[in-house]
């Protein structure tokens, strides 16, 4: 067993994957791909999600709280 080649499957279209240097855009079969998956990331799917967690961040803990009788 000197062959230590992995194969995965590319996220974005299923194709096969040599889990190697010779797949710089791993685990995606191509850059077009990772562009393609990149983009849907950045774009809508996880948007409304980021955007969630940067408001949750950015919520100013300074905001007073007066809950004085
Ligand atoms: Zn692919």
């Amino acid at each position: 067993m000197t062959q230590n080649t992995r194969t995965v499957a590319c996220p974005r279209c299923g194709a096969p994957v040599r889990w190697g240097a010779e797949s710089p855009f791993r685990p995606f079969c191509s850059e077009r791909c990772k562009m393609i998956d990149l983009g849907a990331w950045a774009s809508e799917e996880y948007r409304v999600a980021v955007k969630g967690a940067e408001e949750e961040q950015d919520a100013s803990p300074a905001a007073p709280k007066r809950d004085a009788p």
